[in-house]
This record gives C-alpha cells, sequence and structure tokens, in this order.
C-alpha cells in the first residue's frame, strides 16, 4: 500500500508492505543518486535483527552506506548520543547534499530525524521504521531527543524525504511492542471512524494480527495521521486529536514507565481515562467504556499502575504536560467516536474520573 502526505510546502510517499525497499532501486534510485553520501542511524536491537534486509536493499541500488548504531530504544534519544551521531557523520566527511537512513523503533526514527533536521541546517532523511508504533512517529515530521528534564524538550519539525515500512520486520516484535502499537493504530480508529473503531474491538487476532492483516490496517492508520497532518502540520488546531488518550497516558509513563510499561500500554490506560471524560462532556456511554476496557485486558493491557498509585503522582506529571495551563488540562474527549474535540479540565474533575475509573 501507499499514500502521499501532502503539505503546503513539500509532499511525500508513505509505502508499506514487504517489498517496499525493492523501492530503493526504482522510485528512490535518484533521492539515492543525488546524495553524496548516504548514512544510516540504526536502533541496535533493530540492526540485530534486520539490518542486512536494509544494507542488501541499498547495495541492490548500488549504495554502500555509512552505519552509525545506537542504543536500542528511549535510551538513544539523548544529547550524548545525538551528538555522538554528529560528529560521526562529520567525520565520515557528510556535506548538505548527504541523505540519512533512519532504522529502528520510533525512539530511533525522533533521534535520526532530528539530527537530520540539525546537520549542517538540515539534511533529507528517508525513514524505515520498524515497530507496529512506528507507523505513527514515522509520519508527520515530528522529530525530538529528550532532556533530564522531559521527554521531546528539544526537538522540530523536519519532515521525511520518503517513509518505507517494511512489515516483514514486524514479526520479531515482542508482545509489549505489540500492545504499544496497536493502541496508537486503535487511537487512530477512535479519533476518526466509528464502523473502524468498532471492528478493531472485535478483532480476535489483535494482540497476534497477521502480517498481512497489518499492512491494511497501518495503512489506515497512517492515512487518518497524513489527513490530519496535511491540514495542521504545526499542531495549532487538529493535530492535537492525535493526543487522544495522551494526556493522562503521558502522566502514567512518567510515573509506571520504568516499571515496564510501553508507551502505547499507557496511552491505552489514558484512552480509558478518556472515555470517562467523554462521557461526561459527549455522547459517549458508559457500557462502551466497560466494553473497552474489558477488551484491553482481553488483550494483555495492565490497568496496574492506576490501582498501585495515588491521583496526587499522576496529577503533578499532568500539570507538567506541554498541552497544560493554569492548573486545567486539555484534553481530546469524544463527543461520539471519531468525532474529537478539545477542551479544559479542571484538576478537581480529573481527580473524579481518576477514581470513576479506579
Ligand atoms: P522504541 O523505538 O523504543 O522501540 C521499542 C523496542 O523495540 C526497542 O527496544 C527496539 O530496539 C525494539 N525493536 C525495534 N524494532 C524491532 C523489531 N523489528 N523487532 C524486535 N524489536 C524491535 O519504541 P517505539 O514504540 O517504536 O517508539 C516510541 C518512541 O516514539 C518514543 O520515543 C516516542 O516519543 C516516539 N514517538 C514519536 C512520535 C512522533 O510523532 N515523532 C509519535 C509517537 C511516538
Ligand atoms: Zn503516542
Amino acid at each position: 500500500g501507499k499514500l502521499t502526505v501532502q503539505l503546503p510546502h513539500t509532499q511525500y510517499e508513505v509505502h508499506i508492505g514487504e517489498d517496499v525497499y525493492d523501492l530503493f532501486s526504482s522510485r528512490y534510485i535518484g533521492l539515492l543518486q543525488s546524495a553524496d553520501r548516504v548514512g544510516i542511524i540504526a536502533d541496535k536491537q533493530a540492526a540485530d535483527l534486520h539490518l542486512h534486509t536494509l544494507l542488501d536493499a541499498l547495495r541492490t541500488a548500488g549504495v554502500e552506506p555509512m552505519v552509525k548504531i545506537v542504543p536500542a530504544g528511549e535510551k538513544c534519544k539523548s544529547q550524548d548520543v545525538y551528538f555522538e551521531c554528529q560528529s560521526y557523520f562529520v567525520k565520515e566527511n557528510f556535506t548538505r547534499n548527504s541523505l540519512l537512513i533512519a532504522f529502528g523503533g520510533g525512539a530511533c526514527g525522533d533521534l535520526a530525524g532530528f539530527v537530520a533536521a540539525t546537520f549542517m541546517r538540515g539534511i533529507k532523511f528517508v525513514q524505515c521504521p520498524t515497530t507496529i508504533l512506528a507507523h505513527d512517529s514515522a509520519v508527520g515530521g515530528k522529530t525530538a531527543i529528550n532532556l533530564p528534564e522531559g521527554k521531546n524538550m528539544v526537538g522540530s519539525f523536519h519532515q521525511p524525504s520518503a517513509v518505507l515500512f517494511n512489515t516483514k520486520l514486524l514479526a520479531t516484535l515482542p508482545p509489549r511492542e505489540i500492545r504499544s502499537g496497536m493502541a496508537e493504530l486503535i487511537k487512530h480508529a477512535f479519533i476518526s471512524d466509528a464502523e473502524w473503531s468498532e471492528s478493531l474491538l472485535e478483532e480476535a487476532s489483535f494482540s497476534n494480527p497477521t502480517e498481512e492483516w497489518l499492512s491494511t490496517e497501518l495503512l489506515k492508520g497512517i492515512q487518518v495521521k497524513a489527513d490530519i497532518v496535511a491540514e495542521d502540520e504545526f499542531e495549532h488546531s487538529k493535530r492535537k486529536f492525535l493526543n487522544f488518550g495522551h494526556t493522562f497516558g503521558h502522566a502514567v509513563e512518567a510515573v509506571y514507565g520504568f516499571g515496564g510499561l510501553s508507551h502505547g500500554e499507557c496511552v491505552m490506560i489514558g484512552m480509558a481515562y478518556s472515555f470517562i471524560l467523554s462521557e461526561r462532556h459527549g455522547k459517549m456511554d458508559a457500557s462502551f467504556t466497560d466494553h473497552f476496557i474489558k477488551f484491553a485486558r482481553i488483550n494483555g493491557y495492565s490497568f496496574a499502575p492506576v490501582l498501585e498509585h495515588s491521583f496526587e503522582s499522576f496529577l503533578g506529571f499532568m500539570e507538567k504536560d506541554k498541552k497544560a495551563a493554569f492548573g486545567e488540562m486539555n484534553f481530546v474527549i469524544l463527543e461520539k467516536l471519531g468525532a474529537p474535540f478539545v477542551r479544559k479540565v479542571s484538576a478537581g474533575e480529573c481527580e473524579q474520573v481518576f477514581i470513576d475509573l479506579q
């Protein structure tokens, strides 16, 4: 499958399927040949498992890239790794006309995108995501690294030249990472399409999806993101809808992330929280919230964090959220499935919703 992300100043294609790397020898041969050098920033884990697949495709296209391996997962989004990458490519004589390829999960994509955004004031890059979650992160041009003070605190908008999503590489994902990515997929459904949402909630193989099913469904998820980004690249309005489940989800992640929950698992809890808010501010039904929580539990998502921690531990993090202002938190709420809007909610009401969720 394939779609185009159409922006005012640029456009690029997202390709998804098992043979997408073949496009390096056809559709993207010009992009490779116009670069004086090609570099890969690769997540250690993804590289150990799958880098040969990407290297084979690039060699077939006549390119021998330089490879910078970075730590797997969130650890790579650090100031140290960021500057190491910059120095590495300077030493390898990369220039304004060089091309970078991000190979790995969303963390590596965010890092590599930010390296590309800032190397010599910005060079082209291609996203080659290797996790389900990265169907979200690889599209839309948000790039960032973390500070000790907080996640994604330094970053920029820098759109890729192409996104090549090879679904064959997803077969090695552990259950936790499958759950993480599937949470973002279901989020894309909830904010865009009632029928699709209902059908996902009936999907028997949700926690164990086939590659073919993923190709179709992830393309739908990417289309939702692409449409929103096309209308609101810099998150002044609609793009905020993509934060559905994330205000409370991020707080759970901050409190409990080190306890071993992945981003999407925290967002799943955040979405349950948001459905309760949507009963209060929209027309969502409590029976749907119950249905959703049951579905999540059956598929291996845990709600333990909200039982093990007090509301206060989450509140501090919600108030620190980039989207918060003056003791009121901005939440994405659903009028009904597929119809999101943003509303400020007071700390008092947040606590009530927390108690309801418990
Ligand atoms: P991740 O990048 O941390 O990857 C999760 C784990 O899976 C890592 O250990 C990684 O090495 C491993 N892995 C990668 N590919 C694999 C494969 N094919 N088989 C087995 N293991 C594999 O996590 P993620 O969930 O992909 O991404 C999360 C990151 O994405 C966060 O840093 C988040 O901030 C960012 N994000 C960015 C955006 C955006 O718009 N830029 C959107 C959502 C999330
Ligand atoms: Zn997310």
